[in-house]
């Protein structure tokens, strides 16, 4: 049985933290994560948590204590995941568009190294020849995801070294001597078709004659889970058989071990967003539920035209009344359109689900708002693992340079 709070659990952790709160469920995360091992058993694959998702410092020992390795996309994630207790070889820093200084700052801290451009890989081969492996994320020019903001693969993307651009790898691999040991692609988000994941294999077996000192190949993340009722995920045990079948039946792939990078994955559904219905507006268009929140705190419906389940978890019934679920900041912050709940009154919680991944992560101070609170629940005791921020909060790191 899929692990889940009950809205009776959601709503005493209202009652003690205030809303709105986020959530998140430890067993659920671990469920997720089994489905992955159980999945790739017969596989050499290691999956690297992409810590982007959710960096609460907990989550990351969770995902530690269950053996997950992790991956980063800035060198402050780095330090996070140090801090956190990873050893650095089980870091991965996916970098993109940054400055040759912080692939500098991370070699030198230890990590696992992919580069996403020509300019960055020469630098890396003037700076360090041979002397430490990396890996080069390549776009391999693949259309993939749930909508287009976060299709990262296609022809017109920016991320990585376009896989037409092989030849010039090549160059600066002999010129430079560079050891690279792993080919990385990540092709978006919100990837159901098992057979994107064949297509970028496809395209990475193509190229590995050119690489003799290969060990990895990184397929990245971008596994769908599912949203609304009757939603279905990535079919892990499709994959998982597709991705042993090509790689033994290929002599030179056979040998080389497979990383994935699962974000949303592991984390989105062990998270709730809980928050409390401020007005009820009745207009000729809509009738408005205005919640104590907004996109400063879960972003992706304005920002991707995500959909959030959302229940009223103070009057559980049948969802018979159709509302707009509004936020309280001052700019255009819907999280529904016309959306059935069960009658809702002013008071009552509104929860949001599938909102562990790239919920709090995104969050801002947007309207001089707080940051929520953040709870982790494990072993069905629940923890505070960030404190919502204070009015101090909003000064801090400002210099009163004028006198008031
Ligand atoms: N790997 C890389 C390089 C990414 O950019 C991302 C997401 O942006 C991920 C992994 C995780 O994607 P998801 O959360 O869809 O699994």
């Amino acid at each position: 049985m899929s692990q889940k709070l009950t809205s009776q659990q959601l709503s005493a952790l209202a009652q003690e933290y205030g809303t709105p709160l986020y959530v998140y469920h430890a067993e659920k995360i671990t469920e997720q994560f089994g489905k992955l091992k159980q999945a790739f058993r017969n596989t050499d694959t290691v999956f690297f948590y992409a810590c982007k998702a959710l960096t609460n410092i907990n989550i990351l020992r969770h995902m530690k204590a269950l053996g997950a390795n992790v991956d980063c996309s800035s060198i402050n994630e780095v330090k996070l995941a140090l801090h956190a207790g990873f050893p650095s070889n089980r870091i991965l820093y996916t970098s993109n568009g940054i400055s040759f200084s912080e692939i500098r700052e991370a070699k030198e801290l230890g990590v696992i190294i992919n580069i996403d451009s020509l300019s960055n890989l020469e630098k890396f081969g003037q700076a360090f020849g041979h002397s430490y492996p990396v890996g080069i994320r390549l776009r391999p020019n693949i259309m993939a995801g749930g909508n287009i903001k976060i299709s990262t693969g296609h022809e017109r993307s920016k991320f990585g070294i376009p896989i037409e651009h092989v030849p010039q790898v090549k160059d600066l691999m002999e010129r430079y001597k560079i050891c690279i040991h792993n080919l990385h692609i990540h092709t978006g988000s919100d990837i159901k078709d098992v057979s994107v994941f064949i297509k970028g294999i496809e395209v990475l077996f193509d190229i590995i004659p050119h690489f003799h000192e290969l060990k990895f190949i990184d397929l990245g993340g971008g596994f769908k889970v599912p949203y609304q009722e009757g939603d279905s995920e990535t079919d892990m045990n499709a994959l998982a058989t597709k991705v042993a079948e090509l790689f033994s039946a290929h002599p030179a792939a056979s040998k080389l071990q497979v990383w994935f990078e699962p974000g949303k994955f592991l984390v989105s559904e062990c998270g709730y967003f809980i928050t409390t219905v401020n007005v009820i507006k009745e207009t000729p268009a809509a009738r408005f539920v205005a919640v104590d929140s907004g996109f400063n705190h879960l972003i992706r419906p304005m920002f991707y035209d995500a959909y959030h389940r959302i229940e009223n978890i103070s009057n559980p019934g049948p969802e018979e009344q159709v509302c707009s679920v509004v936020g309280n900041i001052c700019e255009t912050d819907t999280f529904a359109w016309d959306r059935r709940l069960s009658p809702v009154k002013e008071g009552d919680l509104l929860v949001f689900y599938n909102a562990g991944a790239y919920g709090f992560e995104m969050s801002s101070n947007f309207n001089a708002r707080f940051k929520p609170a953040e709870v982790l629940v494990l072993d069905g005791k629940a923890h505070l693992v960030r404190k919502r921020d204070e009015f101090s909060d909003l000064l801090r790191n400002q210099l009163e340079v004028l006198p008031a």
